[in-house]
């Protein structure tokens, strides 16, 4: 089994000049299998037909907090209606990507929390995973969680936060998904955390196309950049590659009820 790429915007225009040769070459290079996550609700029917072209595609359908303006209340019933008519289908995994950005001042904190708490609420209804977008928002993250527990945990997508709020988030069932941030050597604390993860904490991540590694700086991120990100988080973490490979897509796997 190679390698798991965690969360991907694959669906976004950016790839469509070159789709199905990116798919191609990333499997090529050990990338089998790619989530790919709906932010706003007139998203997520290009996430699922994208999906349903690839049967190593999986989706993820929620409202991201960086859209906030273009979400209504009806898009939350929207949500729940796609969920009910796909849960159970293999290619659908979790509720996401959704979560709290305290980052851009703009987004209003009360209408972030009711939108976080009620998607919560559809991942416990339909026992899926939450996939969470957690920006300078750990502490009011993981008080939450802690009202809100979801069964099968979920993701922190893009882990930026320091090691106490890395245990914290273990405890509550989370994995903690790296990706091309902690490439960067200026990431010096994020670095350092990251050498304390234990392997069962960590599953890989690109964001594509977002959060370039800095082997691919200023470029348009993809999982093809997948297994140069894992070598170069391996190292950070003073491990080899290969342990880092199969931990990291076995905890995955774990997440999603997938086969190994
Ligand atoms: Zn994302």
């Amino acid at each position: 089994m190679g390698l798991i790429d965690t969360h991907t915007h694959l669906d976004f225009p950016d790839f469509d000049v070159d789709r199905p040769a990116l798919l191609a070459n990333a499997r090529a290079l050990g990338v089998q299998r790619m989530v790919v996550l709906g932010v706003h609700q007139a998203n997520w029917q290009r996430v699922w037909d994208l999906v349903q072209s690839d049967d190593q595609l999986y989706a993820a359908l929620g409202l991201h907090p960086v859209y906030l303006d273009e979400h209504t209340p009806g898009h939350l019933t929207d949500l729940r209606d796609w969920l009910a008519r796909l849960v159970g289908h293999r290619q659908l995994c979790a509720v996401g990507e959704f979560g709290l950005d305290y980052f851009l001042e703009n987004l209003d904190r009360e209408r972030q929390q009711t939108l976080f708490e009620a998607q919560l609420a559809l991942a416990a209804e339909f026992d899926l995973p939450g996939l969470l977008h957690v920006r300078r928002s750990h502490a009011q993250t993981i008080a939450t969680l802690k009202r809100f527990k979801l069964k099968r945990g979920g993701i922190i997508h893009a882990f930026a936060g320091s090691y106490e709020e890395a245990r914290e988030y273990l405890k509550l069932g989370f994995k903690l998904g790296l990706g091309g941030a902690a490439t960067w050597p200026q990431a010096v604390k994020l670095r350092k955390t990251v050498a304390r993860l234990p392997l069962e904490a960590v599953v890989l991540e690109t964001d594509s196309p977002d959060m370039a590694p800095v082997m691919f700086a200023g470029v348009r991120n993809s999982p093809e950049h997948l297994p140069q990100i894992a070598q170069a988080l391996a190292e950070v973490m003073g491990v080899e590659v290969s342990a880092l490979s199969e931990a990291s897509t076995a905890n995955a796997c774990h997440l999603f009820n997938w086969d190994l």
